[in-house]
């Protein structure tokens, strides 16, 4: 079965109260009933209860950028996978590169938040890719093997088709330079074979892999295009409705 393809907004520490819910309510009404994609956005924390208002009659999902693993208790400044369950995340993005290299978070950090996401009923989007020096010293491909393998750890076959991967390249995200399609889709099928090797091919078959770092409605639809390429997560651009709706209408071919 051909996988459906799933492109997911995230917001990062942008918009306010007023425009968190205008951008939503400019998605409802451009692509809020879009059937052939699976859509979802990732607002900040704070606005995901109105955000979640807004997209409720859609067919947009709701995402958080991130979870801690602990159901409770002193944790200041942390957020459980109840509390995002409760304003209606169906999402999770774990491991964001910039959670990766800003804040610090390890692997096994985000294999946790991972694990503690699945189990409880939330579908993370993990985030895998390289450091530009990564890339330069031809390490791509060990470095992503190593994200997903760590970052997937503990998952069994039952459960891993409620994962989607994001690959990331860090070199390409916020910064215009956007991966070619080939390079995209080289370290894609390779995250393909790496899923293969830890659960079977019809499971890595099953799986969708995104594309994100300056996904725009100008490259996308070579993106899409590739046989791996399963989607997209979109950061910048999907702050500009218009912008996040064409990258949309060139994954429905249009
Ligand atoms: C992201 O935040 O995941 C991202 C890919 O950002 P951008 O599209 O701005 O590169």
């Amino acid at each position: 079965m051909p996988r459906k393809l799933f492109i997911a907004g995230n917001w990062k520490m942008n918009t306010n109260a007023a425009s968190a819910r205008a951008l939503a309510e400019a998605l409802v009404e451009k692509i809020g009933s879009v059937e052939a994609v699976d859509l979802a956005v990732c607002p900040p924390f704070v606005y995901l209860s109105a955000v979640g208002e807004v997209l409720a009659a859609s067919r947009i999902a709701l995402g958080a950028q991130d979870v801690y693993y602990e159901d409770d208790g002193a944790f200041t400044g942390e957020v459980s996978t109840a509390m995002l369950k409760d304003v209606g995340c169906s999402y999770v993005i774990c491991g964001h590169s910039e959670r990766r290299h800003v804040i610090g978070e390890t692997d096994e950090l985000i294999n946790r938040k991972l694990l503690k996401a699945l189990g409880d009923g939330l579908r993370p989007i993990l985030c895998v890719g390289e450091l530009l020096e990564e890339r330069r010293a031809e390490e791509t491909l060990e470095v992503v093997r190593r994200q997903v393998q760590l970052g997937l750890e503990g998952v069994s076959g039952g459960d891993v088709d409620k994962v989607t991967i994001a690959y990331e390249p860090v070199w390409a995200i916020g910064t215009g330079v956007v991966a070619t399609p080939e390079q995209a889709q080289e370290v894609h099928a390779m995250i393909r074979e790496v899923l293969a090797q830890l659960y079977d091919q019809a499971i890595a078959e099953a799986m969708r892999i995104q594309y994100g770092g300056s996904v725009k409605p100008k490259n996308a639809e070579a993106l899409l295009a590739c046989p791996d390429v399963d989607g997209a997560l979109v950061g910048g651009a999907s702050l500009k409705a218009d912008q996040f709706a064409e990258i949309v209408s060139k994954g429905l071919g249009g």
